[in-house]
């Protein structure tokens, strides 16, 4: 049977190892993902929320969140109209390719970037166009070159996987002034909790351009990734079309309860963020000691420039029950991505690392 040619050329998107798979395989019992961006701590406090929701479960999921979008209305001050919530903010990027690209428009990403962008833009029979970073940052002078009369949508990570930097509202504001005001920009917002204070306001600029829209998710500081839970803020219009085309029922019930108690819950979150603040310090630490360059990040993980093969370093963390994220698929050969985890697993990480790399200089 014949499927949709553009699936034949598209690189299969590769996900961290889980952890289980990795237990079953090597049968240890301690496995450190640090992988995949996720937050180390379990949201505990969501127990009551998810326990009260089990006696509904035989019954679909409210398909319209209604609550979940009125608390995230309220925190942001937006309308609810304003708001589509997602299953995973994945869900939100296949929503807006399946709703505005007709085939041979052209999608502008950059490169290396987030992945799905580029995947899932080919499946809707878009047209990519690549444009590198300049010293692992979005170029937007390079974005606002390649734009044509067949441009739709431009993705940015802000902050950006897997580098970890981030543009600050002053430049995206002056981005934003410079291109037709038709093309949608998609600001992928996915780390937003972490950002310092120069990041864009990005509601801003909603109030002066129709087509934007911002992207979060729950997977990240809000540890909820194992639910499937993000959401796009946007104008009403484009919101009215992005539900147009969403299944319905596809945010379950718990993800949508659990949103909502992580939402009431600002010790969680600030816990969280001031750790991994802590954390990518140790890290930045141990690294210059090492003499080993990365990439300072905005995020919850590091990009990091071994400047040798990352596949051997790899394997020899994972037989010790640590995965880290190899940059192969992104096309940086050298580079691994680490995730700030618990201190704990960061200081085994960081004692395999460095027995890895005396045992390397030993060999030569
Ligand atoms: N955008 C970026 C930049 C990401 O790194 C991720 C997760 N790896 C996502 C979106 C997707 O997150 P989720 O679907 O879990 O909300």
């Amino acid at each position: 049977m014949e499927f949709k040619k553009e699936i034949k050329n598209i690189q299969v998107y590769k996900a961290g190892k889980p952890i289980e798979e990795v237990k079953r395989k090597f049968g240890i019992k301690y496995v450190y993902k640090l992988a995949s961006n996720e937050n180390p701590f379990v949201p505990y406090y969501i127990k009551d929320a998810i326990n009260k929701e089990l006696k509904n479960i035989n019954r679909y999921p409210e398909t319209d969140c209604f609550y979940l979008k009125d608390i995230i209305s309220k925190k942001l001050k937006v309308s609810k109209d304003q708001i589509v919530i997602g299953n995973g903010s994945d869900e939100i990027i296949v929503l807006t390719l399946r709703a505005y690209i007709e085939k041979g428009d052209e999608v502008i990403v950059a490169y290396p970037t987030f992945l799905i962008y580029e995947i899932q833009a080919k499946i809707h029979q878009a047209s990519v166009k690549r444009v590198p970073l300049k010293n692992f940052r979005y170029s937007l002078s390079d974005m606002a070159k390649n734009i044509t009369k067949k441009t739709k949508i431009i993705f940015i990570a802000n902050p950006d996987n897997p580098t970890g930097t981030y543009l600050t509202h002053n430049e995206v504001e002056d981005f934003l002034n410079k291109i037709p005001k038709d093309i949608i920009v998609f600001f992928d917002e996915a780390y937003y909790e972490f950002v310092p204070s120069d990041f864009p306001r990005s509601l801003e600029f909603l109030k002066n351009r129709k087509n934007i829209i911002i992207s979060r998710t729950f997977s990240k500081a809000y540890a909820l990734a194992g639910l499937r839970v993000g959401y796009a803020i946007t104008t009403k219009e484009i919101a009215n079309i992005l539900n147009l085309v969403r299944e319905p029922f596809n945010v379950n019930r718990f993800a949508q309860v659990a949103a909502i108690s992580a939402l009431r819950n600002d010790k969680f979150l600030k816990n969280t963020v001031s750790y991994v603040l802590k954390e990518k310090e140790y890290l930045y630490s141990e690294f210059s000691k090492l003499k080993i360059s990365f990439i300072k990040s905005a995020t919850n993980f590091i990009l990091v420039d071994f400047k040798r093969d990352t596949e051997r370093l790899y394997n020899y963390l994972l037989k010790r029950g640590i995965i880290i994220r190899p940059m192969n698929s992104w096309g940086l050969n050298n580079f691994f991505r680490i995730t700030i985890g618990k201190h704990k697993e960061n200081k085994i990480f960081v004692k395999y690392f460095r027995e890895y790399i005396n045992k390397e200089e030993e060999k030569t």
